[in-house]
């Protein structure tokens, strides 16, 4: 059978391949480019699972990725769900300290996001807490205005029907297999057919780390997946939110910790909680693999990381395995939430890239190697910061293929 001939394949078709393509077909319409998806459907994983948030960037390292992707990429996103009138609520987000020591790290918190950039964040005290959430307790909170709510398969489908109109071809229901550099080519097989490819790629997010072995690359890291489950305020109990209300979040970890979250669609959900998950789209409890599970286990900077993070790994799993912990966490910000007010919501599973001596990779990581672009470590606010990574990734694409 012949191969196809493209010049650029994506392999992955969440928010990162789709905005990848996009950015590339625009930047280079007479290139051919095609991406790939194993699903039947796009946004099928982190990108249709995830809390919905456009992040205003506070929490991230002055200077990096993650800090610059954030704050611009929530003001090109917001540019586009404007445009083409995507539904996106500017519901601001609270972050509030229930302690004295929370009360410094909220102060560290101001500095870093206004290091960053994010417009109009602002300390409150109290009564200004009271009045944007009147059944939020807390001693003091960070306010950020400029954060929002959007439904990220829809702009999925924007990138996707943006990128096709451009040209650019999309397969569904075709999974990577393998690939191999034959001629100064990447010759790609796949359950539907093989590819040849000046360039690859890598935007599988949960297997992002398995593609790149495929493809003969060692990557320094390795995805653990963690779970993430939701809970559902009943309708009569919406009332109890305005916004995005968030706890200041555990220093040691990359997580936000359980937050409420209003959705376009009129729901609020609570959480997400953050467990270890026993396989990479395992998106509930009973699911499990054991060949990925083993996976999981055999690689060396995962125990370095439970090691290092015992205690809040433990109270993790506790808040994640009983409700009535999770909602005692959900009590420090509303106190007058109960386990009634909550039913069962959605979960998600996160892609995190943990290096071998067992830290949680910090920045968005992105590797390169002969013929490929691999894109290691996309969590969030990757969503957020879609657009812009899909810029950036395109321009190096553009670069690379100019000097072939
Ligand atoms: C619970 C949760 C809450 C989150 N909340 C937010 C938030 O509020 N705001 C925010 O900015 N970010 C949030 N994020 C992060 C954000 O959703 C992700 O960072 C982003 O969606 C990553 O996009 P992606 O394209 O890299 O990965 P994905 O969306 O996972 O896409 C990867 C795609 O690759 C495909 N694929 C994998 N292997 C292959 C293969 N071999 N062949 C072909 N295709 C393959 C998969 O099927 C998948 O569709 C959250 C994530 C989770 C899980």
């Amino acid at each position: 059978m012949s191969s196809i001939e493209t010049d650029v394949l994506v392999v992955g078709g969440g928010l990162v391949g789709l905005s990848v393509a996009m950015h590339l077909k625009k930047m280079r319409p007479r290139s051919t480019i095609c991406l790939i998806e194993k699903d039947s459907r796009l946004a099928a994983h982190q990108s249709g699972h995830n809390s919905g948030v456009l992040h205003a960037g506070i929490y991230y390292t002055p200077g990096s990725l993650k800090a610059r992707f954030c704050v611009e990429g929530n003001r090109a996103l917001s540019n586009l769900c404007e445009r083409l009138k995507i539904p996106l609520v500017r519901c601001g987000k609270v972050i509030v300290a229930s302690t004295e020591d929370e009360k410094d790290q909220l102060e560290r918190l101001h500095d870093r996001g206004t290091d960053n950039g994010v417009p109009g964040l602002r300390l409150i005290n109290q009564r200004e807490l009271r009045e944007i959430e009147p059944h939020v307790e807390g001693i003091k909170a960070l306010y950020a205005p400029n954060s929002a709510i959007v439904d990220y398969t829809q702009v999925a489908a924007v990138y996707a029907a943006i990128y096709e109109k451009a040209g650019g071809q999309i397969l569904l229901n075709t999974e990577f297999m393998s690939s191999q550099i034959e001629n100064g080519r990447q010759h790609v097989v796949t359950n539907n057919g093989d590819f040849e490819a000046r360039l690859v790629i890598n935007c599988a997010g949960l297997h992002s780390d398995v593609v790149a072995r495929k493809m003969g690359n060692v990557p320094d890291v390795q995805i653990i997946p963690f779970r993430g489950e939701y809970y559902l305020l009943k309708e009569e109990s919406r009332s109890l939110v305005n916004g995005l209300i968030y706890p200041v979040p555990n220093p040691a970890l990359p997580f936000l910790g359980a937050h409420f979250t209003p959705r376009v669609n009129g729901d609020v959900e609570a959480g997400p909680s953050a467990m270890l998950a026993t396989m990479r789209e395992g998106y509930s409890r009973s699911d499990f693999s054991l060949s990925e599970f083993a996976e999981i286990l055999r690689y060396p900077g995962l125990w370095k990381l439970v090691s290092r993070n015992l205690r809040p790994g433990m109270s993790e799993i506790n808040r994640a395995l009983r409700k009535s912990a999770f909602v005692s966490s959900l009590r420090h910000l509303v106190p007058d939430i109960t386990a009634d007010d909550l039913v069962p919501g959605g979960a998600g599973v996160r892609a995190m890239a943990v290096d071998r001596r067992g830290n949680f990779v910090e920045d968005f990581y992105i590797e390169e190697a002969p013929g490929a672009i691999h894109v290691l470590n996309a969590p969030s606010p990757a969503a957020t910061s879609s657009f812009l990574i899909g810029k950036h990734i395109s321009n190096k694409a553009d670069l690379r293929m100019n000097a072939d």
